[in-house]
Order: C-alpha cells, then sequence, then structure tokens
C-alpha cells in the first residue's frame, strides 16, 4: 500500500516538476539522477580506478610521491562530460558536480586499492575565483563522492595563496618555485599520519595538484593519494 502510494507521489511530482536528462532530453530518468542510464552509460570509463601504474599515476612519477591516482573518465572536447563540467564551473550547475563526484565515488568505493584512504581534501580554489564562483567545484565534487562513499571531507586543512600579477606573467621555472609556495598547510594535525585524497575535477600536467601534494606531505608524513572525475590526454 505504502509503495503504491509512494509511486502515485512521484508520478504526481513528475508531472508537476518534469525532470530530463543533460544529454539526450528525455524524461525518463530518477529524479535524483541528471543523466538517463543511457547517457550515463556512454561516458568514457578509463578503468584507472582498478589499475596500478595507469597515466595518472604515471602523470606523477619523479615528480611528487602519490600513493594511488585515478581519473574516472578520459576529457573529449564537445562531448557530455565536457558540458556537465562546464556546466559546474561555470553555470552554478552544482547537481552536475555532485552527480559526477557519485560516479568517482562508486568506482573509488568498489577499488580495493583506495580502501584505506581516511578522508577526502577537495583542491583548492584561488580565494579569488571562488568567491566570484561562490563555491569550489572540487569541493562539490567530494560532496558526490561522501553520498555514495562515506569518508569525511576536510575543507579547512590546506589553502591557496593569491597570485600577483607580476608573478602570473614570470616564466615557467618562476612559476613552479612560486607554485611551490602557493599552497599553505593550516592544519597539519588534522592530516598528521593520514592517507588523504586529493580530489578535483580534471587532472591535465598535474602541476597545481603536484604542487598541493607537496605542501601537504612536508613534514606531516601524509600520504596523498589523488582522484579526478576526468583526465585529459
Ligand atoms: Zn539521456
Amino acid at each position: 500500500m505504502i509503495s503504491r502510494l509512494q509511486t502515485y507521489l512521484k508520478d504526481f511530482s513528475h508531472l508537476l516538476f518534469p525532470h530530463y536528462c543533460e544529454g539526450c532530453g528525455t524524461d525518463t530518468l530518477s529524479s535524483s539522477s541528471i543523466l538517463c542510464a543511457q547517457c550515463s552509460f556512454q561516458l568514457p570509463v578509463t578503468n584507472f580506478t582498478q589499475t596500478a601504474d595507469n597515466p595518472v599515476e604515471k602523470t606523477f612519477f619523479g615528480r611528487v610521491h602519490i600513493e594511488k591516482a585515478t581519473a574516472a573518465f578520459y576529457f573529449t572536447k564537445d562531448s557530455l562530460l565536457q558540458q556537465l563540467l562546464i556546466e559546474l564551473k561555470y553555470r552554478n550547475h552544482k547537481e552536475a558536480g555532485i552527480y559526477l563526484g557519485k560516479l568517482l565515488g562508486h568506482q573509488l568505493q568498489q577499488s580495493d586499492r583506495f580502501s584505506d584512504i581516511d578522508a577526502l581534501v577537495p583542491l583548492p580554489l584561488n580565494p579569488k575565483k571562488e568567491q566570484k564562483r561562490g563555491y569550489n567545484q572540487a569541493e562539490i565534487i567530494c560532496k558526490g563522492i561522501h553520498e555514495v562513499w562515506n569518508k569525511p571531507i576536510l575543507t579547512n586543512v590546506v589553502t591557496r595563496v593569491q597570485f600577483t600579477e607580476t608573478q602570473t606573467k614570470q616564466d615557467r621555472v618562476h612559476r613552479w618555485q612560486n607554485m611551490k609556495d602557493v599552497f599553505a598547510v593550516t592544519n597539519r594535525q588534522q592530516i598528521t599520519g593520514k592517507h588523504i585524497l586529493l580530489v578535483d575535477d580534471v587532472v591535465t600536467t598535474g602541476a597545481t595538484l603536484e604542487a598541493c601534494a607537496a605542501a601537504m606531505q612536508k613534514d606531516s608524513g601524509t600520504t596523498i593519494s589523488i582522484a579526478t572525475v576526468a583526465y585529459t590526454i
């Protein structure tokens, strides 16, 4: 009886608040999802989460010690994934980040490689950018991960220092020197001796993640792993 009532209420609310797939526009999808099953299955899964020495891990070889690393999907231009990431970053569509975080979270939960993670840390955003956007997209992704994989999110352990105008114009070597100082650990006690999963939306060169991981590892005995939604070739 109750389930029939629930179905009835669900159908009724669907009539009042129709809900469409971000990919193909169909309305046959669950209210907690933004993609229908068909569009969701078409996202290009990397299988990196299950695989040692995957391309994301290799990105960091010889640069900084990263325990494990993964990206859930391949990033390609003009794809549905790109559209969702743009909506998350520039169109205030947080549900897209929650959804992608949940997909990443399912992968992490199902992999033995990440089972000893103690906490999630979103890669801090440039403070000015975060103020303008109103949120940090990496934190939204962490919330999605947390919905399916019950690991705490630490948002106050590391911050990003604002670049000056002249610093951004400097050459790459100098930029890297500066990059090393761009992250400041504000609560070392919370990460000491822990295995932290550093989370971001996309991994490309890995320079920013590398700098943040290095800052967090310094003097703290912290182990760092990395997980992103997308990987750019
Ligand atoms: Zn669809």
